[in-house]
Parts: structure tokens; sequence; C-alpha cells
């Protein structure tokens, strides 16, 4: 039996904590129960939103009239250097266990949070590493048939901060990777390095979905659009975003209770009761400034839920 909520107020699983209600939520803990699931969501011919920790979504303050689906389906089986895991476990418990079982090649991605299904959706990476680098295969339900399929690494058309997922109605199930063999004890040095770096950009119980914008991947910029742009911010083949957003003075800005953070200008943060309707607007400013000034458009990695794109 399904433990469908009416009008479930998003803002409460979201790291934002904003936005407004679902018209119908359900928590799942198993495949069975995502697949009742979303066969309910066929028969009554209502859409679906799945996600996983709510750390990289805006969700407008109307809502979403859907049936949202929060994936916790949680697991990590190991033979030798594979790891088989469910899309549901959380991204942080994946990294302590490869690097508790002296596995190297997800050790970077400490301190994002999330699911590893939100993770595989966007290509999450930081500090060099993304979450593709070491897949082989993804299993996915289709959601038109209701049937798993398997996707080999190269059909999943992993880039920077993409995926075929945002493009397809596949529901990402579990996540086979082979990973290189490590030194624990090396390897929780580095991740402890970088964790620390995080705290400061970040710090604890931070109201945020994550940076805002897309960086700009410079061998994909048209000559004539590079050329107008300032070179000394390029940093390992990218110009990014925040830096151009400082250049339009977006730091410290603020409307209502949402702040674009001093120290980071692509870091929008709900000081309190922000409105997804400011943050919106926020956003909106600053992206059509660094539009007139150095003629980019700028892409957001937060995903928009219910809102107009930015352009
Ligand atoms: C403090 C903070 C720091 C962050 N740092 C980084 C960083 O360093 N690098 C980085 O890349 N990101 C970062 N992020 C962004 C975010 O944590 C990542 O994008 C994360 O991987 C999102 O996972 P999630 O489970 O929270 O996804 P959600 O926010 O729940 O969903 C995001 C998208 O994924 C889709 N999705 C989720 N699960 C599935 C599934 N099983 N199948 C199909 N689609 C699915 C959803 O529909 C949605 O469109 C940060 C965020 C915060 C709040």
């Amino acid at each position: 039996m399904l433990n469908f909520e009416l009008n479930y107020p998003l803002s409460q699983i979201t790291t934002l904590q904003i936005g407004g209600p679902a018209r119908l939520f359900i928590t799942v803990s198993t495949q069975q129960d995502l697949l009742e699931a979303m066969a309910y969501a066929k028969q009554n011919n209502m859409p679906y939103l799945i996600i996983g920790g709510g750390s990289n979504l805006l969700i407008a303050d109307e809502g979403v009239n859907k049936l949202v689906i929060k994936n916790e389906i949680e697991g990590i089986t190991k033979v030798v250097r594979f790891l088989k895991v469910k899309s549901g476990t959380k991204l942080q418990n994946l990294v302590d266990y490869s690097i508790a079982n002296n596995l190297s090649g997800l050790q970077k991605l400490t301190g994002i949070p999330g699911s590893l299904g939100g993770a595989i959706f966007g290509n999450a990476g930081a500090y060099g590493q993304t979450i593709s680098d070491y897949i082989r295969e993804v299993i996915c339900l289709n959601t038109l048939s209701l049937e798993a399929i398997t996707l080999q690494k190269d059909e999943c058309e992993f880039n920077y901060r993409d995926s075929c997922f945002k493009r397809n109605n596949l529901i990402i199930l579990e996540v086979i990777f082979k990973l290189d063999i490590g030194k624990s004890k090396a390897l929780r040095k580095e991740a402890d390095e970088i964790l620390e770096k995080r705290l400061i950009k970040y710090p604890k119980g931070i109201k945020c979905p994550g940076s805002f914008f897309k960086n700009l991947i410079v061998e994909r910029l048209p000559k004539e659009l590079f050329k107008k742009l300032p070179k000394e911010i390029i940093v390992y083949g990218k110009i990014p975003a925040g830096s151009l957003l400082e250049k339009v003075e977006a730091n410290g800005d603020q409307l209502g209770d949402i702040e674009i953070a001093k120290y980071h200008a692509n870091l929008f943060i709900n000081k309190g009761s922000g409105k997804a309707s400011q943050f919106y607007a926020l956003a909106k400013k600053y992206h059509q400034k660094v539009k007139d000034r150095f003629g980019v458009t700028l892409e957001p990695e937060v995903q928009l839920i219910n809102l107009p794109p930015l352009n």
C-alpha cells in the first residue's frame, strides 16, 4: 500500500528550503514501491518528478502539479573493484564506502550533498573528478514501458554537468562503477583536505542549491565571444560564471531574504524565509547583466522546476 501525501510542502526537502506544495508526494525506499508509484502515475495520467536529495533544485513557490517521488532506495554491493550502487544512496555514503574499501576514484566528490541518481543526472563533480569518470553501466527504468534497461557509459552522453538523463524519460535505478585500487588512509586524507576547503564556501547549514550557473568551457565558446571575455579569469580551461557575475557586481546583492554571497557571486543563499520568486528575479537580473556586458548567456546548473527558462 503506497503512502501518498497530498499538497506536501517541498520546501521541507530542498537544501534551499524553498518550494511550494507537490500535488501528490511519496518517498520510496524499494524498487517495488517506485514501480508501483510510477504505475499509479501512468494509470492516472499524472506527470511525475523524481528527486533525490533536493540539493540542486529551485522549485516555484506555487509548487508542482505532479506526483513527486523522493528516491531513498539505498544499497551498495561490492565485488573486488566493482560497486553496484542503488540510485537513492547518498553520494557521501558512497564516497565514504569507497574510501573505507581502498577504492580510488570518488574521494574528491566528498561533501557534495544529494543522492547518486541526482549526481548522475547532472554529472556532478568537484576538484577535477566527476561521478562519471569510473562508471561502466547505468541501469534505468524506462518510464513509458516501466521496464528496466541498461545503458553503457558511452550511451549516457556525459559531459560537463550534463548527461542524456536531462533529455530522456529514464529514471536512474542503479549504477555500476569499476574503481581503481587505492589506500584508504591516503584517500581519507585527500578527502578531508577537500572537505576543509569546501566548508569555507559552503559553511554547515547553508541554505542553497550549490552553484547556480554553469561555468563556461573556453574551447566551446565562439571565437568572437571569447575575444570579449577577460582572459585573466580562465581557470583550467573554464571561465567561472562567478567571475563574470563578480564583474557585474553581483556580490552581496539581496532581494528579500535571498542574498548573493559577498565572497562568491555564483552562490545564492536563502537567509531565512526567501521565496523562489525573489531567487529567480535576482538570478534573472544578473543573467541579463552578464549578457549585456559580455554577450554571454549563462546556463543554470540548478534545475528550475515549474519556472520559465531565464533567457
Ligand atoms: C552546499 C552544496 C554544495 C554543492 N556542491 C556541488 C559540487 O561541488 N559539484 C556539483 O556538481 N554539485 C554540487 N552541488 C549540487 C548538488 O548537490 C548536486 O547536483 C547533486 O548531485 C544533486 O543530487 P540530488 O540527489 O540532490 O538531486 P536533486 O536536487 O534531488 O535533483 C536534481 C535533478 O536530478 C534529477 N534526478 C534525481 N534523481 C534522479 C533519478 N534517480 N533518475 C533520474 N533523474 C533524477 C531530478 O529530477 C532533478 O532534475 C552542491 C549543492 C549544495 C547544496
